[in-house]
């Protein structure tokens, strides 16, 4: 049940986590408003409410890239005043600038379909024209990349179309070793364009392995964080903040199988406790309840399990003190408890607590040692409270 509610809960989480990352990123911006506003532009969502930002600002800032990319080509052929690739070469950027204006326009999942489906007609385009050596051809390895990044989880088609990129790129090296560019372009420009294109090829590479993982990674660190705090909430004792009795027959099934050594376990009650309510009130009676589990915890030798077991009982488990040693130290805490003078509004008052001990004789379940330590509580009950019977 408590794994059902954690997973839900993470579900959700994730759900909504894509969105706070946006509204921190904006935070961290405010101060530069030339870049806020650039960040707020990419970061415009599309209309569609539950439709992850981050896809869309990553396909913005990708199409931005492969425009920046045709743009610095384009100046590169017009210096070199190749006549053939400038003309071809004027087509990409009103591409992907259309890519770009019209994501404004599309839902993410439309713009994200059609900048993969430019990329990858551009591409084929430039390796025709211009032949593999301008190393063109990785950028169908950036598509890799991004879809599997994207946060649609239709396994089987990405899988699919990352053996369509195989093929394809298989085929353009097969294409290109048995024909000629269209445009042949000097070696000058040959390495310049290689050179360019590793460039944005790096550049968009890391752009989406960037975004995508610090988006995965912080989400992980937070659903660590959060599971960290549920399982603590799903052991502890929300008034005391002792172990609750879920986990505390968790921690005793798992003592008593690996037990090596002597173990006793201490069953204690408040006396009277139905009298310091209605005297006091339940709100005095829960700071009493909060200043005993805390005189425990302070008292007790360190390795002692401390748990609420219901109401104003506690459960004490010593798991190395043999039944001599868990009286020593239960005799202490007794007098120490007594010691405690309480704020009850118009008087002061103290409290006492009885308790019932056993040792652990390696072959009882935990059902008949918890029954043996309430006998012991009620012997001590009747025989005047305030005591340890063992
Ligand atoms: P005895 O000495 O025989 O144990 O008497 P008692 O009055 O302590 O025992 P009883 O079982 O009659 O009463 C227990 C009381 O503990 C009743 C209940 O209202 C109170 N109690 C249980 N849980 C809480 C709690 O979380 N806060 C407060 N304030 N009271 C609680
Ligand atoms: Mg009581
Ligand atoms: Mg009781």
């Amino acid at each position: 049940m408590i794994f059902i509610s954690i997973l839900s809960y993470n579900k959700s989480i994730l759900e909504k986590y894509d969105h706070f990352l946006i509204l921190t990123k904006e935070a961290e911006m405010k101060e530069n408003s030339v870049l806020a506003t650039i960040y707020e532009n990419i970061c415009r969502d599309t209309g569609k409410q539950n439709e992850s930002a981050k896809l869309i600002a990553v396909v913005r800032l990708l199409t931005l890239s492969m425009l920046l990319h045709s743009l610095v080509c384009c100046v590169l052929v017009s210096i070199t005043r190749h006549t053939g690739a400038l003309a071809f070469s004027l087509f990409s950027p009103v591409l992907f600038l259309a890519v770009f204006v019209l994501s404004y326009r599309w839902s993410t999942f439309v713009s994200y379909c059609i900048l993969n489906v430019c990329i990858l007609f551009w591409s084929c385009m430039n390796v025709y024209c211009f032949g593999w050596n301008i190393g063109i051809q990785h950028f169908l390895v950036v598509l890799l990349v991004f879809v599997f990044f994207c946060k649609y989880r239709h396994e089987p088609v990405k899988i699919l179309y990352a053996a369509f990129l195989f093929a394809l790129r298989l085929f353009l090296f097969y294409y290109c070793r048995s024909h000629e560019p269209s445009i042949v372009l000097d070696d000058g420009l040959i390495n310049t364009l290689q050179t360019v294109n590793t460039f944005f090829i790096f550049l968009s590479l890391g752009l989406v392995a960037y975004l995508f993982s610090s988006t995965t990674q912080e989400m992980e660190g937070k659903l660590i964080e959060y599971n960290r705090k549920l399982m603590k909430q799903a052991n502890t004792d929300t008034l005391t903040g002792l172990f609750n009795r879920r986990r505390t027959m968790e921690y005793l099934e798992n003592l008593l199988r690996a037990a090596e050594t002597q173990i006793s376990i201490c069953l204690c009650d408040i006396d009277h406790f139905k009298r310091v309510n209605d005297t006091y009130g339940h709100d005095v009676g829960d700071v009493v309840l909060k200043k005993i589990s805390e005189t425990f915890q302070k008292r007790l030798p360190p390795d002692t399990f401390v748990s609420r077991w219901g109401g104003e009982e506690f459960l004490l488990i010593f798991p190395r003190l043999n039944g001599d040693e868990a009286i020593t130290a239960l005799e202490t805490l007794r007098q120490k408890i007594r010691e405690i003078t309480f704020d009850g509004g118009f008087e002061n008052f103290t409290v006492s607590l009885t308790y019932g001990l056993v040792e652990y004789d390696y072959h009882s379940d935990i059902t008949t040692l918890l029954k043996e330590a309430d006998e012991k509580l009620y012997v001590g009950k009747e025989g005047g409270r305030d005591r340890i019977v063992f």
